[in-house]
C-alpha cells in the first residue's frame, strides 16, 4: 500500500496524534511539530504523494485552496501579518518526510526569519561554476516542459 509507515499517511487515517487545525475529503492542515514560528502549519493531500511532481492536478489545487484558508485563519487568528508557503521535493532540497506537504509559515514583523538571504545564490561559489546565463536557463527549462506534453503526471 502506498504511503505504508509514512507518518503523514497515519495521520491523514487517524492513527497518529497531530493537532489538526482542517480536514476536508481531500486534504488536512496540522501543526508542525517543529515549528519555525507559532502557528507553523503543514498542509498535506490525505493520499500519499512523494512529492510536488507526483501530486495529480486535481489533489494539487485541493491542496492549495486549504492553504489559502489556512493562511487567511493564520493571519486573522494569530495576528500574523504575513505568511510564507514555503515546501521542499527531494532530499537536496531539505525534504525529510516524503509525502507531498506545504509549510506555511505565519510571519511578523522582525520576527527574524530569513528564507531568502540577500547575497542570493550566485554568491555561492559551487553554483557560480555552473553554467549561469538566463537565457540558457531558461531554455533548458522550456525544452524540458515541451517534452512532457500539455498534460502529464508522474504518478
Ligand atoms: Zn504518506
Amino acid at each position: 500500500m502506498a504511503g505504508e509507515g509514512c507518518i503523514f499517511c497515519r495521520i491523514a487515517r487517524g492513527e497518529a496524534p497531530a493537532q489538526i487545525i482542517w480536514e476536508d475529503e481531500q486534504t488536512m492542515a496540522f501543526l508542525d511539530i517543529a515549528p519555525v514560528a507559532r502557528g507553523h502549519t503543514l498542509v498535506i493531500p490525505r493520499r500519499h504523494y512523494r512529492d510536488l511532481m507526483s501530486v495529480p492536478d486535481e489533489e494539487l489545487a485541493a491542496v492549495m485552496a486549504t492553504a489559502k484558508r489556512v493562511a487567511r485563519a493564520l493571519m486573522e487568528g494569530l495576528g500574523a501579518t504575513g505568511v510564507n508557503v514555503l515546501h521542499a521535493s527531494g532530499v537536496a532540497a531539505g525534504q525529510s518526510v516524503f509525502h507531498f506537504h506545504l509549510h506555511l509559515i505565519p510571519r511578523r514583523e522582525g520576527d527574524g526569519l530569513d528564507p531568502w538571504p540577500e547575497e542570493g545564490y550566485q554568491g555561492r561559489e559551487r553554483e557560480r561554476e555552473q553554467e549561469d546565463d538566463p537565457e540558457e536557463v531558461c531554455k533548458r527549462i522550456r525544452v524540458a516542459l515541451a517534452l512532457q506534453g500539455p498534460k502529464r503526471y508522474l504518478n
